[in-house]
């Protein structure tokens, strides 16, 4: 599959709810979902129709998928390893999810969008453990300690970042030191730190079809 390149708020408008794929900008007015509450494409508007099972669990598997901006491919291997391990697959995979460094970066505010945070750990400014990490989907671990280095002017971005998410509560997991672009990863998240409300059996349901 190619990347998605199109408007990221017609993700919203086809989820049907608002998914802050902008970050801090989908609270302005400007938000395309506010101003049009229905499906994107010409009949968009018109075309009503009461949701089937399948469509249900599909529409929520999406949303997950686009929360996080991943591919078909890397969301079912995701959930292949949460089948592997013990207990709930559907929490397994959540937290999984949240535990992504590019998802932590966005979590712990350095950033204003999951998005920008992929290409802040990208551009090589995060260390893991005095480690340099470059690879968003890394998966943090208890008692890892996370760091921003900068080049130019990178620090004034994510001080400005700071500044526009300081209204955004931290998840309890995660330890952070603004003032030092440091964190620490206090406990793995469990499944009342996703902060956005997801139905994960229909996922389950949908990949065991
Ligand atoms: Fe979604 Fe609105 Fe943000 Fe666009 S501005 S990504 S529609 S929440």
């Amino acid at each position: 599959m190619g990347k998605y390149v199109g408007s990221v708020c017609r993700l919203c408008r086809r989820e049907g709810e608002k998914l802050f794929l902008k970050g801090t900008r989908c609270n302005t007015h400007r938000c395309a979902f506010d101003r049009r509450e229905y499906p994107p494409g010409q009949h968009g508007n018109s075309r009503r129709q009461k949701m089937s099972n399948y469509g249900l669990q599909l529409r929520e598997k999406q949303k997950v998928k686009r929360i996080y901006g991943l591919y078909e491919k890397q969301f079912r291997l995701y959930f292949a390893k949460a089948v592997r391990k013990k207990g709930n697959a559907g929490t397994t995979l959540l937290q999984f999810l949240e535990r992504r460094l590019d998802n932590v970066i966005f979590q712990l505010g350095f950033c204003t969008s999951r998005r920008a945070a992929r290409q802040l750990v990208g551009h090589c400014y995060v260390y893991v453990n005095d480690q340099r990490v470059n690879i968003p989907s890394f998966l943090v671990k208890q008692d890892d300690e996370i760091k921003l280095t900068f080049k130019k002017k990178g620090e004034k971005t994510v001080t400005d970042n700071i500044e526009a998410n300081k209204d955004r509560t931290v998840p309890e997991w995660l330890d952070v030191d603004h003032a030092h672009f440091k964190a620490k990863v206090k406990r793995l998240p469990e499944r009342e730190d996703i902060g956005f409300p997801v139905n994960e059996q229909l996922i389950v349901e949908l990949y065991s079809r």
